[in-house]
Formats: structure tokens, C-alpha cells, sequence
């Protein structure tokens, strides 16, 4: 307890994500320096900055695909840098999804969604294929569940990427440039995807150069430079009016 009287208006709830203090290196090289990030639960961050900011490192650190060189990341409460901490349990919670699909070639659609849950989760074959034919409803991909990924579009098979983390019932989704490999006219399905998964509230960290989508999804947008969150607010505060210099020129060049 806090001791804190709640006025009612506060939100008491213990943050999906929190990054305190974060540090990360690679070798000489210090990536992160010192971020301090809290998402609450149902709330969409989209991370933005330029190349070699640090944004996919932060991502990777928060479900421990590198280990930080210092401070803290919770998710759902529990302290996931811990040393005593169940690494694939604390994957199994958290989605992730990257611009490269990663999508295994010689399985269909609907295996590439069930394989996961079976390993993993260890859930039987008749319930693996029914998560997995609900999820792909929800990517609107029903009728290439025997498909398989090279017969389909890069945002299709982007789809089925988002759709197989989904099928894991991760509690918060991080998302890496997820748009960034694919043709423009491909785009729009993928973030039509990530919006209505938002709007059934997702707790969601998007890396991303897509502003018109950080504009109308996101509910808060953090710009990272140089290893630090140099600012973070509304979109229409940070995209619209930014407070610093290094973002405004940032902005300038993606328009
Ligand atoms: P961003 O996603 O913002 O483009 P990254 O987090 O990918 O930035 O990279 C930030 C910096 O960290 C870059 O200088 C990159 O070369 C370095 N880096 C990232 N991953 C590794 C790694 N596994 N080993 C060594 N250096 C890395
Ligand atoms: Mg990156």
C-alpha cells in the first residue's frame, strides 16, 4: 500500500510494463542510457526516433531477448529482470512481432499458429487448431489457414505473424517496425490489424515510422534519441508540437 488517499480519479493499478532505470551496452557501445518508461494496461506507446536510437534494443529488454546491463523491467508486476525469473514464462506473456515475419516456410498457416501453443503451452491439438482458426479470423485470414507463408503477401504473412503471438494470449504486445518491410500498398491491412487490436484493448508497444498511425491510435508517443527518451507525450503533443529540437528535426525529415 501507498498510503496514498485516491481521489478516485487516480489509477491505482500496477503498470503493464515498467522500465526503470534501464541500461544496455554492447561493449563499449551504451545503447540505453537511463530509460524510465510506465504503460499502463490497454494503453498504446508508439515509440519513435532515428536509426541506431535504441528503440528495437529497449523492445528486446523487455522480453528479455538481451539482457540489460543495468536496472529494471516489470511486466504485470513481476520484476522479469530478476535473476530467478522463468525466462520462457515471461515470454509466453509477452507478444512479440518483428518487420521480418519469421514465419516457418514449410508449415501451413494454420501449423505455424498451432506448433507454438503445442510446444509451449502444451495445449492438445484440437484446442491449439481452435485458438489458432479464431485468431486467424481476427487478422481476417480465415481462408488461408492451408495456406502456406510463401503463397502469401508480405502483409498477409505480417498478419499471420501477429495472429500466432496472439494465439499465445499474451497480456501486452510489442510490435518492431512491423510495416517496415512491406510494399506501401500492403501497410494499411497490418495497421488496420494493430488498430482494432488496440481498440479491444491491448496493452501495445509499437515501434514505428508510421506517424498517421501513432497520430490516431497511439495514447501516448515517446521519441528516443542517442539511448534516451528525449520526450514523450500525447501524439498531438509530440508530433504536432514538439518541445525539442532534436524531435522537430527528426520530424522534418519523415514528412
Ligand atoms: P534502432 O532500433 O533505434 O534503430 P537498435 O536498438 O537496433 O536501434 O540499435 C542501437 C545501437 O545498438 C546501434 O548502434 C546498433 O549497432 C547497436 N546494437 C544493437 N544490437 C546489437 C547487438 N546485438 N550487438 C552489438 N551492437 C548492437
Ligand atoms: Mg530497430
Amino acid at each position: 500500500m501507498s498510503g496514498r488517499v485516491s481521489d478516485g480519479t487516480e489509477d491505482m493499478r500496477v503498470p503493464e510494463i515498467e522500465v526503470r532505470d534501464l541500461y544496455k551496452s554492447f561493449g563499449d557501445n551504451e545503447v540505453l542510457r537511463g530509460i524510465d518508461l510506465e504503460i499502463g494496461q490497454g494503453e498504446v506507446v508508439c515509440v519513435i526516433g532515428p536509426s541506431g536510437s535504441g528503440k528495437s534494443t529497449l523492445l528486446r529488454c523487455v522480453n528479455l531477448l538481451e539482457e540489460p546491463t543495468k536496472g529494471q523491467v516489470f511486466v504485470g508486476g513481476t520484476e522479469v529482470t530478476h535473476p530467478d525469473v522463468d525466462i520462457d514464462e515471461v515470454r509466453r506473456r509477452i507478444g512479440m512481432v518483428f518487420q521480418q515475419f519469421n514465419l516457418f516456410p514449410h508449415l501451413t498457416v494454420t501449423e505455424n499458429l498451432t506448433l507454438p501453443q503445442r510446444r509451449v503451452l502444451k495445449r492438445d491439438k484440437a484446442q491449439a487448431a481452435r485458438v489458432a482458426a479464431e485468431n486467424l479470423e481476427r487478422v481476417g485470414l480465415s481462408e488461408k489457414a492451408n495456406a502456406y507463408p510463401s503463397s502469401l503477401s508480405g502483409g498477409q504473412q505480417q498478419r499471420v505473424a501477429i495472429a500466432r503471438a496472439l494465439a499465445m494470449g499474451p497480456e501486452v504486445m510489442l510490435f518492431d517496425e512491423p510495416t517496415s518491410a512491406l510494399d506501401p500498398e500492403l501497410v494499411g491491412d497490418v495497421l488496420a490489424v494493430m488498430r482494432r487490436l488496440a481498440n479491444e484493448g491491448m496493452t501495445m508497444m509499437v515501434v514505428t515510422h508510421e506517424m498517421t498511425f501513432a497520430r490516431e491510435v497511439a495514447d501516448r508517443v515517446v521519441f528516443m534519441d542517442g539511448g534516451v527518451i528525449v520526450e514523450e507525450g500525447t501524439p498531438a503533443r509530440v508530433i504536432t508540437n514538439p518541445a525539442h529540437e532534436r524531435t522537430r528535426h527528426f520530424l522534418s525529415r519523415l514528412l
